[in-house]
């Protein structure tokens, strides 16, 4: 498909979950903007530079990729950027409630815009940002949880 789509999401950081949502989604869409969210009530482990550095270490400079920072509703940054998509990844059914209140609400909003869902590869189910910063805190293997890319890339940022 020509289109455009946004994959939303903190990247706090990337991990093999969202790596393998991305590359699926490059299956379906000519180009994947990766929406990092900017938000002044979360507390996030990595700031917006070493997040940005941890996805271009995996995606280096692939031409379907663009890396874009955003601090206000996803649909207004598909209207900005002219994307008809959101890409989502679904891990189980939690992922599945919470998603899908959000896909009904931006439905309501603008109803040019459509929410893709994307299951989860089995081997990435148990694969969360949370999950990897807990690993980081307390110096557990990261090897099956981000690509090798981003684990070099935290040691050269002295994260691990
Ligand atoms: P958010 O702060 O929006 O939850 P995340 O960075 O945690 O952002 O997640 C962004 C997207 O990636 C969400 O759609 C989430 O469901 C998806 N995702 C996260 N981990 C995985 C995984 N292991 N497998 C598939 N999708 C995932």
């Amino acid at each position: 498909m020509n289109h455009t789509a946004i994959f939303p999401g903190s990247f706090d950081p990337i991990t093999l979950g969202h790596v393998q949502i991305i590359k699926e989604s490059l299956k379906l869409f000519n180009t994947v903007i990766i929406g990092i969210g900017i938000n002044d009530n979360k507390k996030y482990m990595f700031n917006l530079d070493e997040r940005i550095a941890l996805i271009q270490s995996v995606f280096k400079s692939n031409k379907h990729i663009i890396i874009k920072p955003y601090s206000q509703l996803t649909i207004k940054l598909c209207v900005e950027t002219n994307a008809k998509y959101i890409v989502r990844g679904l891990r189980d059914i939690r992922d599945f409630n919470y998603e899908l209140d959000i896909a009904l609400a931006n439905q309501v909003l603008d109803h040019d815009i459509q929410t893709i869902f994307i299951p989860t590869n089995k081997k990435y189910i148990h694969i969360s940002s949370s999950t990897v910063k807990e690993l980081i805190r307390f110096k557990g293997n990261l090897e099956q949880f981000v690509p090798k890319e981003v684990y070099s890339t935290l040691v050269s940022l002295n994260k691990i």
